[in-house]
């Protein structure tokens, strides 16, 4: 459709998109008023508006050569959905028209019984319905309308991850207003939570991607003797682009603007095949749909390439793994970002406000922040020495930490030369932003003017742990409103002062601005007493504790029938994957390695056999040892395999999730470790030419 604009970026920007631009164009100007308003203050959009609506969208989509329309919705399979439905209608003469009404806009039942529900729905009550986001635009895509949904059980319980998130952007936006009425803020009638969530990923050549069947089971190599070199000299990261990924960055910002989508950066990551494409931050809602958006076009532009995009948190052993860094913040709909410190002292107590409820919700929730991040393949990562560990804490940076710290104990802060203080006139000091100082370690970094949580996997979508933040964020701030409430406003900055006093003293312990890789900060850590939970089955029984069951419902985020089937979830997806990939590395290494470790053996000892036959006095030393060594591995080899597929049969049977997944951490995950350490050893001193799949080699340096 609109590749012709290739020359034009302005204008192919938001094409495939029913944006503000094609609304204001086509609609009437009382319906557009008030599908802004729906847009803008949550308000109930009536039947003959939506009926208007839907029919200015779909003439712009049949313009624009759409024949289908879907409800894309995100169900809890960490994938988004959608079934199309034509346009056409018969007119009863042999012909059709096309249309599209408000109630099909608006609402849509797919028999969605086969999605995970946790328990929520049982198949016999299998209707689910999706009902339209409004807030997030609609486009076209492969000449259909995809217009964002959310999806919910006929009962109204929410089966997807953009209601809860939706939920959560409401409670944060109440709240917050509150807050800032209360510190003399009366223009501000919404905050929105603002996101922007850097993407890594690999790049590989999708023949070789088609020839390891972990890769394509598995979304990961389950082993695979490292290459020669690896990511040791540091020369991928911010490294020169090649040709043909040059070629698909190219082709994937043209793909993304079309979606309206802000690609703004690109570039090499730290390991070989690496990449990151970060995006300028948009609303929540919207920059959870477009980072579901963002990573389906990944994979899309790289099939054109002749290329396959692996999403997953650690496609290679040895080398890093990829995540999500998630910038966050909170703006107010006059245009302000509150952790911006601002230039007044007024403004710097509203900062420091919001920061320190940041800070308390961080602390007070650690341990559901953590299993907003927790899956199968992001336990690969934390705490590898790659990512930041799975231990919660905040960095706020030198001067921040100081500025607190000053509050804390009553003195005044001015040893630090970028500073502006105030001495006297105002209680609280006054500082100007630094974000010079940075700490790549740190799983929670404040930035400047925003918040960076960087535990997020690559491949998750970025609504769980938004959810997460903007919920306890908003009970930081309602606690804080009930502690300043009442206050005439002349004493408001000493109330301020006192809360936060009293505040950091007690939340102090989540910031740490050292380095959070080493074993020291995991010691202090526990000392400290914060939680850390390195795996999915340590994070699950915390997910379904009474404080968090309390907080989540207090603000209906989730319904406790909600949150209990979120974690029936959480488990069942944990021991599904693993079981997946002890059944695949199984089957590679009976099938796969094998035959090719009995091949070259045989074809040693056969060599070996003949240079006997040919000289008798012949050295053979070497051969035998390689033939023992090879046949040790074999054999190795043949009883782990046998015993992982017993435990697999055993784990596939237990009931209990919560021990089936402990099971498949202690058992088959130690087990495929194992396995994988001698299968590398095994396969090093293969010729390339007996395995019939690609090694780390030739996947990482081929491109
Ligand atoms: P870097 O982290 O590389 O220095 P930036 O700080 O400019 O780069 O931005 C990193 C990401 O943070 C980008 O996606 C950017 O849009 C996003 N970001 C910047 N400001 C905010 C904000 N107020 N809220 C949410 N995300 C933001
Ligand atoms: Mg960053």
């Amino acid at each position: 459709m609109s590749t012709t604009y290739e020359n034009d970026i302005p204008k192919l920007y938001g094409s495939c998109v029913f944006n503000d631009r094609e609304m204001r164009a086509k609609l009437p100007k009382d319906v557009y008023k008030a599908l802004k308003k729906t847009i803008e203050n949550g308000t109930h959009l009536e039947l003959d508006v939506a009926n208007s609506v839907a029919v200015a969208m779909k003439e712009w989509a049949v313009e624009n050569g759409a024949t289908h329309y879907t409800h894309w919705f995100q169900p809890m399979t960490g994938v988004t959905a959608e079934k199309h439905d034509s346009f056409i209608q018969p007119d009863g003469d042999g012909e059709v028209i096309m249309e599209f009404s408000g109630k099909e806009l608006v609402k849509g039942e797919p028999d969605a019984s086969s999605f995970p529900s946790g328990g929520l729905r049982a198949t016999f009550e299998a209707r689910g319905y999706t009902a339209w986001d409004p807030t997030s635009p609609a486009f076209i895509k492969d000449h259909t309308l995809y217009i964002p949904t959310a999806f919910c059980s006929y009962d109204g319980q929410a089966l997807d991850k953009k209601t809860p998130l939706l939920r959560s952007m409401e409670v944060l936006s109440e709240k917050a207003v509150k807050m800032l009425r209360l510190l003399g803020n009366n223009d501000v009638t919404g905050v929105s939570t603002t996101i922007g969530p850097e993407q890594e990923y690999f790049l590989i050549d999708s023949e070789l991607y088609n020839m390891r069947k972990d890769l394509v089971f598995c979304g990961r190599t389950l082993f695979g003797a490292p290459a020669p070199k690896g990511q040791e000299m540091e020369d991928h990261y911010f490294g020169s682009i090649k040709p043909r990924i040059a070629a698909f960055m190219h082709d994937l910002d043209l793909e993304l603007w079309k979606f309206g989508i802000p690609a703004k950066t690109k570039h090499n990551e730290v390991a070989p095949a690496q990449h990151e494409m970060a995006p300028i931050f948009e609303t929540a809602n919207v920059a959870v749909d477009h980072n579901q958006l963002t990573m389906d076009t990944m994979k899309k532009i790289a099939a054109r390439h002749g290329l396959m995009c692996l999403l997953h948190e650690k496609p290679f052993e040895g080398i890093n793994g990829s995540g999500k860094h998630n910038n966050w913040s909170m703006s107010t709909n006059t245009g302000e970002n509150l952790l911006n410190p601002g230039k007044t002292p007024a403004q710097n107590i509203q900062f420091l406000v919001f920061l320190m409820a940041v800070i308390k919700a961080v602390d007070d929730y650690a341990d559901m922040m953590r299993i907003s991040a927790a899956s199968a393949g992001n336990d690969h990562r934390l705490g590898g020495n790659e990512a930041p560990p799975a231990i919660v804490s905040i960095f706020l940076g030198d001067e921040l930490t100081a500025v607190l710290e000053s509050i804390e104990n009553d003195t005044y802060f001015g040893k630090h030369d970028k500073v502006e203080l105030d001495i006297g006139a105002h209680v609280l000091p006054h500082f100007t932003k630094d974000n010079t100082d940075r700490n790549r370690t740190s799983p929670f970094a404040f930035t400047g003017n925003k918040f960076e949580f960087r535990m997020l996997g690559s491949s998750s979508s970025v609504s769980n742990p938004n959810i997460v933040l903007n919920t306890a964020v908003a009970e930081a701030l309602d606690q804080f409103y009930s502690e300043l409430e009442g206050t005439p406003a002349e004493d408001m900055e000493h109330a301020v002062h006192e809360l936060i006093k009293r505040a950091i003293k007690k939340h102090k312990k989540v910031i740490f601005n050292g380095n959070g890789y080493t074993e020291e900060w995991i010691k202090e850590a526990e000392k400290r007493g914060l939680y850390n939970l390195p795996s999915l089955p340590d994070c699950m029984p915390k997910f379904i504790e009474d404080k968090n069951v309390e907080i989540f419902t207090k603000y209906n985020i989730f319904t406790k029938e909600e949150i209990f089937s979120r974690y029936e979830i959480f488990l069942e997806n944990y021991v599904k994957t693993i079981l997946i990939e002890s059944r695949t590395m199984a089957d590679m290494i009976t099938r796969d390695l094998l035959p090719a470790i009995s091949e070259f053996s045989g074809d040693t000892a056969l060599n070996a056999a003949n240079k006997k036959a040919f000289l008798p006095n012949i050295k053979t030393t070497a051969e035998e040892a390689l033939v023992k060594k090879l046949n040790d591995s074999y054999i190795y080899l043949t009883e782990n395999v046998a015993n992982l597929k017993d435990s697999v049969k055993e784990i596939e049977c237990m009931e209990d999730m919560q021990a089936a997944a402990e099971a498949c951490r202690d058992t088959l995950l130690t087990g495929m470790d194992a396995i994988a350490a001698c299968a590398n050893e095994a396969e090093a001193l293969i010729p390339d030419e007996l395995l019939p799949y690609p090694t780390y080699e030739k996947l990482l340096f081929s491109v």
